[in-house]
């Protein structure tokens, strides 16, 4: 018996994540099938009870439905109510709706297997968006000194930035105003899908900085090369995109893929 599971997003062509669960389901032997969704911007719950009905066991949710996600799911995990956002859906054995995020494990174990440095280190974060809400949580427990969270709108860093003041040292700004020297800068705004640089100051690298940008494409982005040109090592998100699947697949099958052959792959493919 094959069980179902999709993503659902809008637009929805471009998804890889089709591509990497069932290069999942191969490597492991889970019966799955798992497709791609474009759901009315206006109707998403509307299509996970039609996808639920056809026998859907759970889905991944990606731009614009992770607060309609969140709204949905009758259990939360807390990680999913300190983000505010949920991207995956399963329907559990107690017959109830569960949404979870995973993106912020998924960067937090891409930025380890890039022996990113994270205990004590200084992190500067761009935008102030879904994915940058997500990720918060996941840096601060792998046990980061500092965030800063810039965003080109002030008051939406300051807004974020103030959710977290409780468990560490979060602060908001606006790009000018970013002071380093940072460890590790992580660019989580959409800035870099229309070739666009967030204005920082010049030299804002620590020596053996880190550059990350959430954002994966055949070249490197402005932002990456903007960091490089500055000394920084840099990486793409692409990683990100396969381990956030992974602790998915994790969440529905109690299996865990390995995810090195997709990184090979997917990097080929690009
Ligand atoms: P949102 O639309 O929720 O947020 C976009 C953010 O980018 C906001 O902070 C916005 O600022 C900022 N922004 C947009 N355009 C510009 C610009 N031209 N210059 C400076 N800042 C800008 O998007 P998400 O947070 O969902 O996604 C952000 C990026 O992360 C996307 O590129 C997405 O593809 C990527 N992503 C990658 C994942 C992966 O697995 N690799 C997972 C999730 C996201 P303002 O508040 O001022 O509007």
């Amino acid at each position: 018996m094959t069980d179902r599971y999709a993503v659902f997003g809008n637009p929805i062509g471009h998804s890889r994540s089709p591509r990497i669960h069932t290069a999942f389901a191969e490597q492991t032997g889970e019966a799955i099938s798992y497709s791609a969704i474009e759901a009315p911007v206006t109707d998403f719950a509307v299509a996970w009870r039609a996808f639920a009905e056809a026998g859907g066991r759970g889905a991944n949710v990606t731009v614009p439905f992770k607060q309609a996600a969140f709204a949905l799911a009758q259990v939360l995990s807390p990680r999913a109510q300190l983000a505010g956002a949920v991207n995956t859906l399963s329907l559990g054995n107690d017959g109830l709706l569960h949404g979870d995020t995973t993106d912020g494990v998924g960067l937090v174990r891409d930025l380890q297997a890039h022996a990113a440095p994270l205990a004590g280190a200084r992190v500067l974060l761009l935008g102030a968006g879904g994915a940058s809400r997500g990720v918060i949580e996941p840096l601060l427990e792998a046990g980061i000194a500092s965030l800063t969270v810039a965003n080109r709108t002030v008051s939406r860093a300051e807004e974020l930035a103030s959710r977290f003041a409780a468990r560490g040292e979060v602060s908001g700004c606006g790009f000018e105003d970013v002071a380093g020297p940072f460890d590790l800068v992580i660019n989580a705004t959409s800035a870099s899908l229309v070739g666009d640089l967030p204005p920082l100051p010049g030299e804002i690298f620590a020596a053996q900085g880190l550059a990350y940008d959430m954002m994966y494409a055949a070249e490197p982005t402005v932002f990456l090369r903007w960091a490089a040109e500055q000394g920084a090592r840099s990486v793409d998100g692409l990683g990100m995109l396969i381990e956030q699947a992974a602790e998915s697949f994790w969440l529905w099958r109690q299996v865990r893929p390995d995810t090195a052959p997709l990184r090979e792959l997917l990097r080929r493919e690009l």
